[in-house]
């Protein structure tokens, strides 16, 4: 460990657990998500109070070391982890508090989507949130947050009624959008730029069981199955939602219903018949069911690389790329991934938060995943080139959560030059030095 991050931690007198290189699971608390990501930081603090957080923050920024905040470790880029710097750990801040009377969670900034789920859903309640459980709430929250209940509900910052912030001077701010109310509009997508959030506090919404259509076409049958997706699905009902995924496998076809049950066959159904030999069908399922079934086909610790855009409609060039795409992935579980968005995430207006895309009709994902580093330039060269390509097809902004490249132009094209001029200046403000810069990040600029 450096001298001097040493000393600042030691005489921070911190009683949470501080992991250094010497430490005998060391190799495990360093390990995040992605595979590739495999850094060797300076030291990994564990806090378990925000004064903790607090002194975390002061001895990175008096040391002058790179800081990493990690809330569930699935940063696609790895950058919830340093070489050479230093990691917080938010993970044993990880609670989750119901207020019955309010309706709403309060949800510590170390928690994952399964806590949170785990917590409302039994009791009848929802934060619409990500597809797979193991992801941490925090990035997840603060780029965005999309998932099967957004078109019912909205993108999880829409649902954000504030957060507690440890900014880079170490102090605690609130943001709500009568407290702070610029920094409250910047960290509804801005990522992790303007601070370590210890705190969220959410709107919870009903939910009921859910019925879901799943149905797996052959490739050879992509074209068909895509194009009639598409004209099936333009005039649906917010409590409908359907993705795909394109791999060696298949065009594997998913539908999720969460209104009145009567209604689910006759709204899926259909999507069983969109092309010849589709296997499938159509169940009823507990809402926790479906938000921890794939949680094993994008395991911790794979290889994984990710390009990703918006689409406003699938269209036949998009659809063209797909095919070719998957015709020549250089690992078989290298896949093309679509979700719709639309319903009540289009019904706010795209100034209204920092996430940038809100009339996309679908987000879509290059995503290979593979085991052996030998694969990883073409694995990625691949992720890469099919990105491009469908991004030839795309409209405006983008999704700074599931970008796996890096570097300035990310933020300003997700953003676009007038939200990230905005940014720029509440970064100026709140964190002039960029000790918060293991993100898609933002450049201060006043
Ligand atoms: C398997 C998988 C499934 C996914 N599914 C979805 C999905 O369905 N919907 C969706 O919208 N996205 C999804 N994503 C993308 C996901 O939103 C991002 O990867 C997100 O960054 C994960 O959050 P995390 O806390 O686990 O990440 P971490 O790696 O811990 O953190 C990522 C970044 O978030 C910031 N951060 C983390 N914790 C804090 C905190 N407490 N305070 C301030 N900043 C913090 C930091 O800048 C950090 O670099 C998925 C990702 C993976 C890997």
């Amino acid at each position: 460990m450096s001298n001097s991050l040493l000393d600042t931690l030691t005489t921070a007198e911190l009683a949470c657990p501080v992991i250094t290189t010497d430490h005998q699971d060391y190799d495990r608390y360093r390990k995040v998500w992605n595979g590739i990501a495999d850094r060797r930081p300076l030291a990994i603090v564990r806090p378990q109070t925000v004064e903790e957080v607090q002194k975390a923050v002061r001895a990175a920024a008096s040391s002058g070391v790179l800081l990493a905040v990690r809330g569930g470790g699935h940063s696609i880029p790895g950058l919830s982890t340093c070489d050479d710097g230093l990691v917080v750990d938010m993970s044993l801040l990880h609670s989750v508090a119901i207020e019955n009377d309010t309706q709403t969670v309060g949800v510590g900034g170390g928690a994952l989507l399964g806590d949170l789920d785990r917590a409302t859903v039994p009791k009848g309640y929802v934060v619409p949130a990500g597809v797979i459980s193991h992801t941490g709430v925090a990035g997840l929250t603060l780029g965005g947050g999309m998932g099967w209940a957004s078109r019912k509900y909205g993108l999880t910052i829409d649902s954000l009624l504030g957060a507690e912030i440890v900014t880079a001077s170490g102090d605690v701010v609130w943001a709500s959008s009568t407290w702070n109310p610029e920094l409250f509009w910047g960290i509804r997508g801005g990522g992790g730029n303007f601070g370590i959030v210890t705190r969220f506090k959410f709107q919870l919404h009903p939910i009921g069981g859910i019925v879901v259509g799943q149905w797996t076409y052959p490739m050879e049958n992509a074209r068909q199955v895509l194009s009639a997706l598409r004209d099936l699905t333009r005039k649906q009902s917010h409590d409908f939602t359907v993705s795909f995924t394109a791999s060696q496998a298949g065009v594997n076809v998913t539908t999720v219903w969460s209104g009145d049950a009567g209604l689910a066959k006759a709204a899926l159904s259909p999507f069983g018949t969109l092309a010849d030999g589709a296997s499938g069908g159509l169940e009823k399922l507990p809402y926790l069911t479906l938000q921890s079934r794939n949680d094993v086909a994008l395991a911790w610790s794979r290889r994984y690389y990710a390009k990703g855009g918006f689409w406003s409609d699938i269209s036949d060039n998009a659809i063209k790329h797909i095919i070719e795409a998957i015709a020549h992935v250089p690992a078989p579980d290298c896949e093309i991934y679509a979700i719709q968005l639309g319903g009540a995430i289009s019904d706010i207006p795209d100034d209204a938060t920092a996430y940038t895309g809100r009339d996309a009709g679908y987000y879509w994902l290059s995503e290979p995943i593979w085991d052996d580093m030998a694969d990883d330039d073409r694995c990625i060269e691949w992720g890469r080139t099919t990105g491009r390509l469908l991004s030839d097809a795309s409209i405006a902004g983008n999704y700074v959560n599931e970008q796996s490249d890096t570097g300035s132009s990310v933020a300003r094209e997700a953003y676009g030059p007038t939200k990230y001029q905005r940014l720029a200046r509440l970064k100026a403000r709140l964190d002039p030095a960029n000790l918060f810069r293991l993100n898609q990040n933002i450049k201060p600029q006043a």
